[in-house]
């Protein structure tokens, strides 16, 4: 008997995920992280989703994962991406409270039944005679014994902050870093990398002159992340845009020199989609400004997040180009950016259930795995905690296609690839796009979830509801036919070329309402708006999908052998 038949290490958005799966699927499960208190913590920005990272937040909901949910009670300004373009390529964001969002994600990891969170610092992992990991050690001498471990240590990994000149060692700004297990890792032979990443002073928002800015202001109503969100009930704010200069410019083109990452302290590669400022001003030399999101850190925080400013430069440059843009002239800091360096393990060493290949038991998931961003966190801890329980349990293993989800692209994508810097995820990375949608996540995986005993009761009620309304919908506008001159009479323009067509083709037609519809054939408004809408999305792509069918079919058997 084992203290715990899974032991998740670290409380990040990864380890959240993991621990929470593993409980779902029925066994006893521990959470070992630092501080109860960090739980939940966005290291850096406080939102949720966007493009790509929208479409994680929706798969993780749809297998019951927390993210979105949690997201759904902190935010404060929702926005979905690309509205004007197709659904495929839309991406839900939700800018969060960082307090709220930390305790609805502490309440729902404390409201989990089989998990337990106990504080403290993994130090060590115990390796059985059969090869397996079976226990992990702890720096304050406390041990467990277990089937599974989940690694999630985000950024602590022999954490270095770099800000100017100064070095400190740390896993984040003021928490200290983690150095046993990356000495453990590296016996074990594994293939250990640096990498680093950045984030932005933090302004104090009374300090700010908004009478000169860009206010943008969030969806009215607001779309929530999870299915099981009806309503959102927070106050929603506005975020303000400002924009840097050619004094900013100029700033810190002369204290390059005083980077951490120009001055070649760093060497490690930072993530090329969410370049410092520094990066910006180098590689874009062309550009006399760029656009600054000013985004508020919660409803009664005065803290203002500046989303596309990060830097490892001296505190003293980071007040001198801040207080260049516009609105910030007598900004104040209340704290300085700084970049990160840590260790991450070559993700080529696991397999496609992110179990480690040379040590069975060991799954790693999150900033460990080279990727960068909480979305992508939360999708690998999910599966990797599910599948943690499921080996634990006999169960086949969890293991998502890249033709089924953009959890299955990042993790094939990883797997098979590695890293070279830190990896995000982009929609321009799904091969299907068309098909791997943030409206259809659901339809996608609550199914598969709930086979795998991975998704609880009542989501997989409200999914069956919500299943057996799209069927029937599907069923009644597919079984309705209409000449063209009848639908031309009905207003409705099609062209005259004899062909019948079902309400359901009809549906895809970008101008066509529901109304439209109820005109021809009276028993379609019985369908529900929100089913008709998603009818109405799966009509637009059902022909696209058709003529993909057999190159989805093609990868599949790829990836099978
Ligand atoms: P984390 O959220 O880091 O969580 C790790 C958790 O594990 C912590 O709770 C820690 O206390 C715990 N822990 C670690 N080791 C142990 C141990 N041995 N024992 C017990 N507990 C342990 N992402 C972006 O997308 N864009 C950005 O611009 C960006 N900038 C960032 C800037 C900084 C300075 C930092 C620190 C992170 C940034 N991120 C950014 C990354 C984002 O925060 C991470 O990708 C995400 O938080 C990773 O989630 P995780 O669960 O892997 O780890």
């Amino acid at each position: 008997m084992t203290d715990y038949a899974v032991v998740v290490v670290g409380g990040g958005h990864a380890g959240c995920e993991a621990a929470a799966a593993a409980a779902r699927m029925g066994v006893p499960t521990a959470l070992i992280t630092h501080r109860f208190a960090t739980i939940g913590e966005m290291s850096c920005n406080p939102a949720i989703g966007g493009l790509g990272k929208g479409h994680l937040v929706r798969e993780i909901d749809a297998l019951d994962g927390l993210m979105g949910q949690v997201a759904d009670k902190a935010g404060i300004q929702f926005r979905v991406l690309n509205r004007r373009k197709g659904p495929a390529v839309r991406g839900p964001r939700a800018q969060a409270d960082r307090q709220l969002y930390r305790q609805s994600m502490q309440a729902a990891i404390s409201a989990q039944d089989n998990l337990e969170v106990i504080e403290g610092e993994v130090d060590d992992l115990v390796v059985g005679p059969d090869g397996r990991v079976s226990g992990v050690v702890l720096l304050d001498g406390r041990s467990f014994s277990t089937q599974s471990v989940v690694l999630t240590t985000g950024t602590f990994l022999r954490g270095l902050i770099h800000r100017g000149e100064e070095t400190t060692p740390a896993g984040r700004l003021g928490e200290k870093p983690v150095l046993g297990l990356s000495t453990r890792l590296e016996t074990l032979g594994l293939q250990l990398g640096r990498l680093k990443t950045g984030t932005p002073a933090r302004l104090d928002g009374t300090s700010i002159d908004y009478s000169q800015l860009e206010t943008q202001p969030g969806d009215n109503p607001p779309e929530p992340f999870s299915m099981l969100t009806s309503t959102i009930t927070n106050r929603q704010v506005d975020c303000h845009i400002t924009r840097t200069t050619v004094d900013t410019h100029r700033i810190i083109a002369d204290n390059l020199h005083r980077s951490a990452m120009y001055s070649g302290r760093i060497q490690s590669r930072g993530p090329r989609y969410c370049p410092s400022i520094e990066d910006k001003i180098v590689r874009f030399a062309d550009r006399d400004s760029h656009q600054i999101f000013l985004e508020p850190e919660g409803l009664d925080d005065r803290t203002v997040y500046p989303n596309g400013l990060s830097t490892s430069l001296p505190e003293d440059v980071q007040y001198a180009f801040l207080r260049s843009m516009p609105g910030l002239e007598a900004v104040r800091i209340i704290r300085a950016g700084y970049a990160i360096e840590y260790d991450y393990v070559d993700p080529r060493e696991l397999r496609s259930t992110l179990e480690l290949k040379r040590l069975p038991g060991l799954y790693l998931a999150g900033q460990i795995n080279g990727t960068t961003g909480y979305e992508e966190a939360g999708a690998q801890g999910l599966l990797a905690g599910a599948n943690a329980a499921a080996a634990v349990q006999g169960r086949e293993p969890l293991i998502l296609s890249r033709t089924q989800s953009y959890i299955g692209v990042m993790v094939d994508d990883l797997v098979t690839r590695g890293v070279s810097e830190p990896y995000r995820m982009f929609t321009s990375r799904a091969e299907f796009r068309l098909h791997l949608r943030a409206d259809n996540a659901d339809q996608r995986l609550t199914p598969l979830g709930i086979a795998t005993g991975l998704v609880g009761p009542m989501r997989a009620a409200a999914y069956t509801e919500k299943a057996a309304a799209l069927d029937a919908g599907r069923h009644l506008l597919q079984s309705l036919r209409v000449s063209p001159t009848v639908a031309r009479r009905a207003g409705i323009a099609v062209n005259a070329d004899g062909q019948s067509r079902s309400a359901f083709e009809l549906l895809s037609y970008p101008d066509l309402q529901a109304a439209d519809l109820a005109r021809l054939w009276p028993e379609t408004a019985d369908i529900a708006p929100a089913t008709m809408e998603q009818l109405g999305v799966d009509a637009q792509y059902a022909v696209y999908l058709d003529r993909q069918r057999h190159d989805i079919e093609a990868v599949r058997r790829d990836e099978q052998r």
